[in-house]
């Protein structure tokens, strides 16, 4: 295949764009084989006594030569043409002044051509893009431009023969002019095309025709061709050979028009070029219906027709259905790229007709309308269950929408879906715009996406704030009360007792000592949520001590010291700071909430498990019935327990280190349903290789 496309490149750079010395002169001489080869053609096809030959396949080469000429090799080609235009007919007995007619046409209409095709088409300045041979409009131009040259080369080549002036030779000029315009229009398409093909295996050609490649492609292509070849050869010898009276040359169109709508550019050129090949080379040997004509001229120039017409036909048709075929196939990526990016989307998108019909409802859409997958209609998504974010219900003119219909730019609103049963909810910030639509009136295209997280957030955040300002105030009012009660009892009374004094001002004090307890654990909160984790291996055997020592020894003044049993021994990666708060609320707490005159005792584990860390703080205490398992660790909620202190941070402090920290918190009995278990996961640290 490298190989392969190596040689692909050097012949195509060497027959329209040769680099070096050795290649222009390798160039001119392979256009030279040729040009002598098509020229015997011709001359083997003259009729005796006339010089003019019937077919003229060198015109074609000749302007292919000098049209894909570098201003390089033109120095080089130009010199080597005219010695052969003129020497090929002296050597076959032409008069010389004749012969240099010849070359002088034949040398002018290359350059005719060749200005007219760089002019007017990319072909000059790139001969191997891919988009330039692919377009009816450089085809069209190649067909004007022979017609064009073909009349320059017939004018002077008939001046030097002197029967330009003698108007009953009219058809000579015709026949002349024609066959020139068949030569060229059909090897310089062809030859073209050829180029294009050798630099595309070259340099990689488009990615429309690696499908052509797939062996299940190859074999039914090797099918059809052997089919259309099968039927131009029956067409060929019935309208040529076997009847060839009747005049059904045309027949052959059919094979024409089937290669044209099926097969690529260069193979359907080919085609039709060895098709009218062989159609001339029968009218040539007197076969079918045109050799039947009075003169071979005539005949002659009835067969190159017929093969212009044909050759353009079916060049054109398979111009156009590539393009067609090329324009399916990206129609059709576009649409799987489209069908993929909908369906691989978290927003919803939805395109509804006027009418209500659903055209587009990708699967984000119906997850978060919460609709089974077999939507038709508006109908079917039950919007009467859109409420505005509030839960007040909305207007059905009020839905997105119909007010898009209405001309309305909805643009980010919000608003609340309730499940089908009724159960949960979703906020959605929905934008709707108004689309041109088709035929059958507007459509609406609607995107969807879930705010519910978010929503949840500020919610939570607003409950937070009112609840600190509130908590807040309490322990402040407190302070300030007590403190006017202090103040009007000193100035009312020059001495007052201690005994009257003092409870008040203990009652400040208590009050000042909750406030501070409140803005640390909001602070610790703060901390939890916001610090940035500094994940580190951690021994937890020594923290979990730490913090059970700084508990037994807190307790000794007078109280009974909590029993606090330590069984741990693992390595986790974990952020040191943020773990020891963690353990110190959790012990705290295991400490806090046993029944009066209980002595706490607490035990905590470490296990590892499914390839974390497992940790479990076990207590004696009051324990957490059930329903509430979940609600204790949101902030600020409390049990309603007398006599217990707190300000229900403490578990939300734990949910977010540990959650910060990859894992999830939970609380269950603690052994033989007495007391509490709160247990976690943290990773281990990765071992170093
Ligand atoms: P605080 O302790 O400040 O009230 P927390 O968030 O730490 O707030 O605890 C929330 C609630 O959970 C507490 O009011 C308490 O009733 C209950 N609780 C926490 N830990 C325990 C425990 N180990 N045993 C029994 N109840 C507990």
């Amino acid at each position: 295949m490298e190989t392969r496309n190596r040689r692909a490149a050097r012949l195509a750079s060497i027959l329209a764009g040769p680099r070096s010395r050795t290649e222009t002169v390798l160039r001119a001489l392979v256009y030279l084989a040729v040009y002598l080869t098509t020229s015997w053609i011709a001359i083997a096809s003259s009729l005796p006594g006339n010089a003019v030959s019937l077919v003229w396949p060198s015109a074609g080469v000749v302007t292919l030569w000098i049209a894909t000429a570098t201003k390089r090799s033109l120095p080089l080609d130009l010199p080597v043409l005219a010695a052969a235009a003129v020497v090929v007919p002296v050597t076959t007995g032409a008069d010389f002044d004749y012969s240099l007619g010849r070359a002088i046409g034949a040398i002018v209409m290359a350059l005719v051509f060749r200005w007219i095709l760089h002019r007017w088409t990319s072909l000059g300045s790139a001969p191997f893009a891919g988009t330039a041979v692919r377009s009816v409009s450089t085809f069209a131009t190649i067909g004007a431009a022979a017609v064009v040259a073909s009349l320059v080369d017939t004018v002077i080549s008939l001046a030097a023969l002197d029967t330009l002036t003698d108007l009953s030779q009219w058809h000579t000029v015709i026949h002349r002019w024609s066959r020139g315009v068949t030569a060229i229009f059909a090897v310089v398409s062809t030859g073209y095309l050829l180029l294009a093909s050798l630099g595309r295996q070259a340099w990689g050609g488009s990615s429309h025709q690696d499908r052509s490649t797939h062996p299940f492609y190859l074999r039914r292509r090797a099918l059809e061709v052997s089919g259309v070849g099968a039927l131009t050869i029956a067409l060929m010898v019935l309208s040529q050979v076997n009847s060839p009276d009747l005049p059904i040359s045309f027949l052959l169109f059919i094979p024409a028009t089937w290669v044209g709508a099926r097969f690529a550019p260069l193979p359907a050129a080919t085609y039709a070029l060895a098709t009218g090949l062989v159609m001339i080379g029968f009218t040539l040997n007197g076969y079918g219906r045109f050799a039947q004509v009075d003169t071979a001229v005539m005949a002659a120039f009835l067969a190159q027709t017929f093969f212009t017409v044909l050759f353009a036909t079916t060049l054109f048709l398979s111009l156009l259905s590539t393009r067609l075929r090329i324009a399916e196939q990206e129609a059709h990526g576009r649409a799987e790229l489209m069908n993929r990016l909908l369906a691989t989307s978290t927003a919803g998108v939805l395109h509804l007709k006027e009418s209500g019909e659903i055209m587009v409802a990708n699967a984000a859409a119906l997850r978060l309308l919460d609709v089974a997958s077999t939507v038709a209609t508006v109908e079917d998504l039950h919007l009467e269950r859109v409420t505005s974010p509030d839960g007040t219900e909305l207007d059905p003119a009020a839905l997105p929408h119909v007010r898009a219909l209405g001309g309305e730019h909805v643009t980010g609103e919000e608003f609340r879906v309730i499940d089908e049963d009724g159960a949960g909810e979703r906020f959605l910030r929905v934008t709707a715009h108004l689309m041109a639509g088709g035929t059958d009136g507007r459509e609406v295209l609607l995107t969807l996406a879930d705010m519910t997280e978010e929503h949840a957030h500020t919610t939570a955040l607003s409950a937070f704030a009112g609840e600190v300002a509130h908590d807040l105030k309490n322990p402040l009012t407190v302070i300030e009360g007590w403190s006017e009660m202090l103040e009007s009892e000193l100035a009312e009374h020059a001495e007052v007792e201690s005994r009257q004094v003092l409870p008040m001002v203990h009652r400040i004090s208590t009050a000042a000592h909750t406030m501070r307890t409140l803005i640390t654990e909001l602070l610790s909160y703060t901390i939890a949520r916001d610090h940035t984790l500094r994940l580190a291996p951690v021994d937890l055997g020594t923290l979990v001590n730490e913090v059970a020592g700084a508990h037994t020894s807190a307790a000794r003044n007078g109280q009974t010291a909590p029993h606090i049993e330590v069984a741990a021994s693992h390595m986790v990666l974990a952020d040191v700071v943020l773990l020891r708060q963690l353990l110190d609320n959790l012990v705290a707490n295991a400490v806090k909430y046993v029944a009066p005159d209980t002595v706490p005792h607490v035990r905590v584990t470490t296990t590892p498990h499914q390839g974390r860390i497992r940790v479990d703080i076990t207590d004696n205490g009051l324990g957490i019935p059930r329903e509430f398992r979940k609600r204790i660790f949101d902030s600020f909620y409390r049990l309603d327990r007398p006599g217990y202190a707190g300000t229900g941070l403490g578990l939300s402090i734990c949910a977010r280190v540990v959650e910060r920290h990859g894992g999830h918190i939970t609380v269950t009995d603690g052994p033989d349903g007495v007391g509490s278990t709160f247990s976690f996961t943290l990773a281990t640290p990765v071992p170093r290789s």
